[in-house]
């Protein structure tokens, strides 16, 4: 991992910053420097998948049909991503217009990177010299290290029967189970046959028919065209159950029945997201609940959103989740993001939308705590954060996908659209809203065309209220402009301010008003707390808040980084026992980190993360395990 992390601090490529209108555009800026594609030649159109899930073996085989079209009548290769694949073989798919054929051709496989993978070079065979539709088919085999697919044994599943397998593709881990172009700025369409072992099911980011046959030989289609990170794949014991018309949930059999009732407002969010942003374009929406190793909170595969269990908390205190996965179905998967500089087109303006769903479907009062605490974790990662990472959109090639940004793109690119929104009224915001996701509908956009697009819908219509150069504030410098809106919550101040009497001893805790505060409130409250409390003072906090035994997984993540912060050892028991217990990033790497940086416990940290790396998913192992290397800086 050391690789990675020089890139991330690595200042090479770093392009001068100068102010100005639609026609100041860096090329640079525009192309996807994490992957190995000549997209500037062929581009994928369609994919064909056959592939046959080895639970024995932990790996995918099967093969990569891409239909292609070709931009450069000269281009004699094709370059594509992949990272531990072996590849088996590779032709090219021919029809004289009655019959298909196969015709044999060269493949080199060329030098590994870190971070990039492995570019596969297929030469085209002199035959095809002309042609303007290619079809390179690749035979080829996944590898049980592959960073995409999580093998879970049944141990690590819920019903401790069957085995599972999923995927996460994003940013770039698509090219660990597909050999294809993996960058945002191509969208193709797919069809794919999975096998697995009888009794299980398969399910993609395609359309998946809930009453299928459970036969172990499934087909998948998914006919709008999507980007390579949007590719997924599950396969287990999962079941269906409905929760509205357009809505469901696949879990295994043993977290069907609570998953339904907590996302029992996911109909209501659909419906309500469909008024707000216009037509929902991809037939249904479901949801897929994971094991507990699953690295991230969602993931917008489309049609399928997958989602941690860590939601499960009984109380749809944590469903701002579902909120923000489903409104990707128009930021993200809709209108995409050219290149990962520009992630904050995804992931800013999801977080806005989560933001206004969250305000109907619920209350204000609940947005409003949600808003604040988001703020709050864009603070902290202000601190931490080299300032060239802090732009909205970096002008810059270097920008780790992955983790160059921490959550700014999310809270500074949220803050941003409220800025907007506040500038001009909700009416005349809500109307540039439907028209941009209309206007852009499957496409790719870049940053700059983002502004050039505000800038021609907005700025220029409505004018005297903003300049082009208060965006570009936001899109290329770091920290928060001046003229943000601050968010505030009457009730996350109330909960700060008993934090504060109870740490100076004004009041008890049994006095403290719990069953009135949200799950937001509480976690407001312990970050609240005076920094310097005693040991006494803390294990008579956890006892009357329940915070060491809570069930809700936010609370327990915001209660056990101030353990590990302040070596609060009568808790260090059930922290280890919530780092074996979820694989979700957010919820333990900040945990590790408080170990790692409180002076006394990097040792502890390692012991605790060895016992626990073979529950997580590789992206989670690569995310933490260098928090805890001797220099974490790789020098
Ligand atoms: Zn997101």
């Amino acid at each position: 991992m050391t690789t990675r992390i020089l890139t991330l601090l690595m200042t090479i490529g770093v392009v001068a910053c100068s102010p100005g209108g639609s026609t100041d555009r860096d090329p640079a800026l525009a192309r996807d420097h994490y992957s190995f594609a000549n997209v500037e030649q062929f581009v994928t159109e369609h994919i064909v998948l056959d592939l046959t899930v080895d639970f024995e073996q932990q790996v995918l085989n099967g093969s990569a049909m891409l239909f292609m079209k070709r931009k450069d009548p000269d281009a004699r290769e094709i370059v594509l991503d992949t990272r531990d694949l072996t590849i088996e073989n590779v032709h090219f798919l021919v029809s004289d217009g009655k019959a298909w054929d196969s015709l044999p051709t060269e493949h080199t496989v060329g030098e590994t990177d870190a971070l990039l993978g492995t570019p596969l070079t297929i030469r085209i065979p002199d035959s095809l010299a002309d042609t303007e539709q290619v079809t390179p088919v690749v035979e080829y085999r996944t590898s049980p290290e592959s960073t995409a697919l999580g093998w879970l044994p049944p141990e690590l599943t819920a019903g401790g029967k069957h085995p599972m397998l999923y995927s996460q593709s994003q940013a770039i881990h698509a090219r660990s189970w597909i050999p294809l172009q993996d960058t945002p700025a191509v969208r193709f369409t797919y069809l794919a046959r999975v096998r697995t072992p009888p009794g299980l099911i398969a399910l993609m980011s395609a359309e998946n028919d809930p009453d299928v046959e459970r036969d172990g030989d499934y087909y998948f289609e998914m006919p709008q065209p999507i980007p390579s990170y949007l590719m997924a794949i599950a396969a287990g014991n999962l079941h269906f159950a409905a929760i509205g018309e357009d809505t469901g949930v696949y879990a295994e059999p043993e977290l069907l029945e609570a998953s339904v009732s907590e996302f029992a407002d996911t109909q209501a969010m659909f419906e309500t997201a469909e008024a707000m942003f216009g037509p929902y374009q991809w037939g249904r929406y479901d949801l897929l609940i994971l094991p507990p190793s699953f690295p991230y909170g969602g993931m917008e595969n489309p049609r399928l959103s997958f989602l941690t269990p860590s939601l499960l908390a009984g109380d749809r205190s944590l469903v701002s989740v579902v909120a923000h996965e489903l409104a990707h179905s128009w930021s993200g998967n809709l209108v995409t993001n050219q290149t990962w500089r520009d992630g904050w087109l995804n992931e800013g303006w999801t977080s806005y939308l989560e933001y206004r769903l969250m305000q109907v479907i619920y209350d204000e009062d609940r947005a409003a705590e949600e808003n604040l605490l988001n703020y709050e974790e864009l603070l902290l990662n202000f601190e931490r954060i080299d300032p060239k990472y802090q732009a909205l959109a970096p002008r810059i090639t270097d920008l780790d996908p992955e983790s160059g940004q921490g959550t700014i793109a999310y809270h500074k690119g949220n803050l941003f659209l409220q800025y907007l929104e506040h500038a001009y009224g909700r009416e005349i915001f809500d109307q540039f809203i439907t028209d941009y996701f209309s206007d852009f509908a499957f496409q790719v956009i870049t940053t700059e065309d983002f502004v050039d697009y505000l800038d021609k819908r907005l700025l220029s219509v409505h004018h005297g209220i903003l300049t082009r150069e208060q965006v570009e504030r936001w899109m290329y410098e770091p920290g928060l402009p001046a003229d943000a809106v601050i968010p505030t919550s009457r009730n996350l101040d109330d909960a700060a301010q008993l934090a504060a009497m109870w740490s100076r001893g004004e009041v008890e805790a049994a006095e403290l008003p719990v069953a009135d505060w949200s799950a937001q409130a509480t976690i407001h409250f312990i970050n609240a707390l005076d920094p310097d409390l005693s040991t006494e003072k803390l294990v008579e906090i956890d006892k009357a808040l329940g915070l060491s035994d809570t069930q809700n997984a936010e609370i327990a993540r915001t209660w056990f980084m101030q353990v590990a912060t302040r070596r609060h050892e009568p808790a260090y028991e059930q922290m280890a026992e919530h780092l074996r217990k979820f694989g979700r990033v957010r919820l333990i790497r900040p945990i590790y980190v408080a170990l790692a940086e409180n002076g006394r416990d990097m040792q502890l940290a390692r012991d605790l993360f060895d016992a626990a790396r073979g529950t997580y998913h590789p992206i989670a192992n690569a995310s933490i395990g260098p928090v805890l290397e001797d220099d974490p800086d790789g020098e």
